[in-house]
């Protein structure tokens, strides 16, 4: 059996996971990033972790293979150079060659959202299919490609941001600064945005009592609502739902992938929201309902898609 490292890394957290060669995770760990440090500083944490995790698994790093780390921001991934990422505080630093040192195994670099649609395209929803594009609708809204078995990590491998395609001219200011971007309107954030101001102008609407006397609000608290009956909520949902379904619909007709895999906390809706939305997305979709059109899915392996993907970068 051949094993692999697949290493998660995030503003906060550092993911780590050694898997087997279908990309399964035998044993995972995580710890706190130390940002702002070095770029050598981050190496010897990942470089320990992976170490640590090897111990734990009781697999010897003799047995592994490689390694695969997903960074958050533009990579060079035949240099393995990190470029720019603005969360690590790292600027053209060759993390790679430190980790080769530091390991003595072949490393990988890739996009972080990149890492996680390879992950689901590998060992989750989008298993059966040669091309899928996945969309991750968090904070912002990312996402990644797999075109015929192979990523497309784009020039430079600086992942893709299909979160920044603007679907709404002169529309909501986006944090990349255009106006009107996908993910100003379909991101977590945008739908906690639509809740308070739906909030703001409805004294009356069920979404208060949702919220509770705290007035706090998550991505389910408009769902929560419009499943009690309130018409306010309804509206934010379907609001968001029509903004979600244009952007699936413009990935549909640019790559025609067999799957659209969704990930993020607002996919715990399941099928409240993915029946109404494949509606929405099929509709809009080049040729409407006489053509068979992508599957939409939700993804299945949440936060260890980006250790499967990392750890399965060898292949891609
Ligand atoms: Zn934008």
């Amino acid at each position: 059996m051949k094993y692999y490292l697949g290493v998660d890394v995030g503003g906060t957290n550092i993911k780590a996971g050694v898997t087997d060669e279908s990309g399964k995770i035998i044993l995972k760990h995580s710890v706190k990033t130390n940002a702002g440090g070095t770029a050598q500083a981050l190496a010897d944490q990942i470089t320990l972790l992976c170490r640590e995790i090897s111990k734990k698994a009781n697999i010897p790093m003799k047995d592994i293979c490689s390694v695969g780390v997903g960074i958050p921001g533009t990579v060079d991934s035949e240099k393995g150079i990190v470029i720019y990422a603005n969360n690590l505080c790292i600027d053209g630093e060759p993390i790679g060659k430190m980790l080769e040192a530091g390991l003595q195994k072949p490393v990988s670099l890739a996009n972080d959202a990149s890492c996680a649609a390879l992950g689901e395209f590998v060992g989750g929803s989008g298993k059966e299919f040669r091309s899928v594009v996945m969309v991750t609708l968090g904070t912002g809204v990312g996402g990644g490609i797999v075109l015929n078995g192979k990523l497309w990590d784009g020039f430079q491998c600086a992942g893709v941001e299909i979160g920044h395609m603007v679907i709404q001219n002169g529309g909501e200011k986006c944090t990349c600064g255009r106006n009107g971007c996908w993910e100003a309107y379909s991101s977590a954030t945008a739908l906690l945005r639509d809740t308070r101001r739906a909030m703001e102008q409805h004294p009356e609407s069920l979404l208060h009592k949702v919220a509770g006397p705290s007035g706090k609000i998550s991505a389910k608290t408009a769902f929560t609502a419009m499943y009690q009956g309130d018409q306010v909520a309804k509206s934010v949902v379907e609001n968001y739902l029509w903004y979600l379904s244009e952007g699936i619909a413009n990935i549909i007709n640019i790559f025609a992938p067999e799957a659209v895999i969704l990930g993020g906390g607002v996919c715990n809706e399941g099928d409240a929201l993915l029946n109404p939305l494949k509606k929405l997305v099929y509709e809009k979709c080049y040729g409407g309902d006489r053509i068979r059109h992508a599957d939409l899915r939700i993804a299945r392996l949440g936060n260890d898609a980006g250790i499967v993907g990392a750890a399965m970068l060898h292949q891609a």
